[in-house]
């Protein structure tokens, strides 16, 4: 694979269908000359770009060595062969999802996906058909007749009991598999109906339902996240100057606030601060200890203040969740009061108490989610009302931050390196569920520490097993009288 340069079109890629839902413009290109991802139509060597099929909200964002190993590991489990091969570039994309799925880039393509089953509390492999060019899979695969390949192939039609010529050991009803014709060349993927030992009795009906795809092209190739830099620099230099010019204005316009960025030890607020220090010099960061952030973050904060010699200002805010979890339980979903408690409340006695009213920036950004698009970019909390925020980078994708972050050589929080891709409360219940059972699998002590609490607290509280077990999680339970 390394250093092929050949050019094919993937049949049958799956359908970028969630059109509908979504009205922003996808930013995400390829260069075929550099092998990289671009954030234009052009690239900086003069190529034009290709845009890259990611569903909506396609926040895409660099896959480092650790996901890249977690994206193998699972592939070599279904399929026995990796999928990723050293070298390329690979970003992951987050679709929503009931929970967690993340589509992957790689070749200026979506190559297949990774999906967290929150029942079975195991990640599955939803490759695409493309990924039958990078792998030959050797478990998890039908092989169909000469006669079936085109309606297959073509028309998306599904494989059917007489058409089947093999079916791969260990196949079971809802597997993802590969479908092959008697060359082992792959036409398509989709959704095994029933498990080998069965498929190979059926005289007829349905063994795999194939997915709706539609075409893509593929390239793959080698290249660094430096050459991506380079790749994006006119975007990078026009996504940063009009950063920089839209803080000097909210300045210009706000001229008796103390000026303050909100750091979370998080990728935005990094990219964030260093926007703000290019347009106005260096100013205090504002952070807020809950006592739940992971201890890189800490780490990182520290390290980040130190870096470009910047004032801490470091509001404690562990007690008040402590106090409101004895009295309510852990936040859920439905009621999350770790925000206002940790948050907002010791957020505004702060400024109360030191400053009269400030202007914070904020790396929010409108890519995050649906829910983020229509957030404006100047706002008050109505919780903290003598905080004027105000997001310089809203308008930036991931890719943005993270190649600005690369560009500066600035010191982002490890955290990234290892499967983390938002930096907050360990325990934060708005997590997806796979999301925290990496944190359980990565952090077991940390986590144990938590469960412990919930648990004596539930206890104490006759919540149910349920509950306990990770319920607390989703809403506040009906008592049971
Ligand atoms: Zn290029």
């Amino acid at each position: 694979m390394k250093g092929k340069t050949y050019l094919f079109i993937a049949h049958n890629l799956h359908s970028v269908a969630m059109g509908g839902l979504y009205h922003g413009r996808i930013m995400l290109h390829w260069c075929d000359t550099c092998h990289v991802p671009v954030l234009s139509a052009t690239c900086a060597c003069g190529a034009t770009t290709r845009p890259v099929p990611v569903t909506p909200p396609g926040d895409a964002r660099p896959a480092f060595p650790a996901d890249i190993a977690f994206i193998n590991r699972i592939y070599q489990h279904f399929y026995g062969e990796t999928l990723l091969p050293e070298g390329n570039l690979v970003l992951l994309s987050k679709v929503p999802d009931d929970d967690r799925m993340e589509e992957i880039v790689m070749g200026g393509t979506v190559v297949g996906a990774i999906r967290f089953l929150p029942g079975k509390k195991i990640w599955e492999a939803l490759p695409r058909p493309v990924a039958g060019n990078i792998l030959q899979p050797k478990k998890g695969y039908v092989i169909v007749d000469d006669g079936a390949v085109p309606f297959i192939e073509k028309e998306g039609s599904s494989v059917l009991a007489p058409g089947l010529v093999a079916i791969a050991d260990g196949v079971i009803a809802g597997d993802e598999v590969f479908i092959l014709d008697r060359d082992l060349r792959c036409i398509g993927v989709g959704r095994a109906r029933t498990d080998s030992i069965t498929a190979r009795t059926l005289t007829r009906g349905q063994i795999v339902k194939t997915r709706k795809n539609v075409s893509s092209s593929f390239l793959p190739g080698t290249a660094t996240w430096n050459d991506a830099v380079v790749a994006n620099e006119p975007e990078l230099t026009r996504a940063k100057n009009a950063s920089v010019a839209f803080v000097r204005n909210v300045i210009l316009k706000n001229p008796d606030l103390v000026k303050t960025v909100s750091f979370s030890g998080g990728k935005d607020s990094l990219a964030t601060l260093l926007v703000v220090l290019e347009a106005c010099g260096p100013v205090p960061l504002l952070t807020i200890d809950t006592g739940l952030e992971f201890p890189e973050t800490l780490e990182n904060i520290r390290m980040v203040a130190e870096r470009y010699q910047l004032p801490l200002i470091w509001i404690d805010a562990a007690r008040e969740f402590w106090n409101t979890f004895h009295e309510q339980g852990p936040p859920s979903i439905d009621n999350r009061w770790c925000c206002r408690v940790c948050k907002l409340d010791p957020v505004r006695e702060y400024i109360r108490d030191h400053y009269g009213e400030i202007l914070s920036f904020i790396g929010q950004r409108k890519y995050e989610s649906f829910s983020r698009m229509k957030n404006p970019r100047v706002w008050r909390n109505s919780y903290v009302k003598n905080q004027l925020c105000a997001a310089p980078i809203h308008t930036w994708t991931a890719l943005h931050v993270w190649l600005f972050i690369f560009k500066n050589s600035a010191p982002y929080n490890i955290l990234y390196e290892n499967r983390l891709d938002r930096i907050g409360c360990y325990m934060c219940p708005a997590s997806d569920m796979g999301v925290l059972s990496g944190i359980e699998e990565q952090y077991p002590a940390l986590w144990s520490e938590w469960e412990k609490k919930v648990e004596n607290w539930g206890s104490a509280n006759e919540k149910s097993e349920a509950w306990i077990k990770g319920g607390w999680r989703k809403k506040v339970e009906r008592s049971p009288e």
